[in-house]
């Protein structure tokens, strides 16, 4: 199974870096978030034992189960006798990508790094107000998810209603807003996927120029198994694939 992860994390980020060169740009701008949602947490301890840190999970519940299980096992290996002190254990970076409930954010914030899913501004301010009471030394990052396929099912801001949200948010000292993530149609249809792409870029930089945002809005979360080639083309900076690194 390791190796299975291994050569497909191999691909994956060959993929990446032709995606890169092709749209002249580095490969230090593309992270790679493994979504783990589908897989057993063994998964997970053979990513980490690659280096690979970036960890996606949809669900707030899961995301502290797992996050528990493997720093109990981080720990007992530190505990380990002839184990060098200074070769620092290697942490999951989970970042939450999926719907988030308020009643969930005090449980998840001490762990997540990034929340990609931010689409209101009651999220954003429980997400503040929280912050503040577990005293959190650093900013809570965030990203707005934003519906750019406009598929009803779909969670997300309207397009037309992301830039005046960000104006409110940006006014919460415990929040940084990070930068925009959306998901694309599921379909094979390269070109739906590209448009959906397209737009979340062209509000970003709308964004950027009016300046609603800083320099700490710099990513575009876009790009899953089947589509994340097209959405380092047009810029996407966070990857988020599960299938193709599992199947
Ligand atoms: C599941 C999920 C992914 C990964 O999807 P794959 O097609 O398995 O790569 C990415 N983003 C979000 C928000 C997800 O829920």
């Amino acid at each position: 199974m390791d190796k299975k992860i291994r050569d497909n994390l191999a691909i994956i980020n060959d993929n990446i870096a032709k995606a890169c060169d092709k749209s002249g740009r580095s490969i230090d701008d593309v992270t790679l978030i493994a979504v783990t949602k589908s897989v057993e947490v063994d998964s997970i301890r053979a990513l980490l034992e690659l280096g690979h840190v970036h960890m996606g999970e949809s669900r707030s519940p899961e995301i502290v189960k797992r996050n528990a299980v493997i720093n109990e096992s981080i720990s007992r290996r530190i505990e380990l006798p002839g184990i060098n002190p200074n070769n620092r254990p290697i942490r999951p970076v989970w970042h939450m990508i999926g719907h988030l409930q308020r009643n969930k954010v005090k449980s998840l914030l001490p762990i997540v790094e990034y929340i990609h899913s931010v689409d209101s501004l009651r999220l954003a301010e429980e997400i503040n107000t929280t912050a503040a009471k577990l005293g959190l030394e650093e900013k809570v990052k965030i990203l707005l998810q934003v519906n750019t396929s406009q598929e009803k099912q779909k969670y997300g801001l309207a397009v037309g209603a992301v830039a005046a949200l960000a104006e409110q948010i940006i006014t919460l000292p415990n929040l940084q807003v990070s930068g925009l993530m959306t998901m694309a149609p599921n379909t094979l249809d390269s070109d739906r996927c590209r448009f959906c792409f397209s737009r979340l870029r062209e509000i970003f930089e709308d964004m950027k120029t009016d300046r609603i945002v800083g320099p700490e809005f710099k990513h575009l979360s876009m790009g899953m198994s089947q589509d994340y080639v097209e959405a380092i083309e047009e810029g996407g900076t966070m990857v988020r694939i599960g299938s193709a690194l599992f199947a």
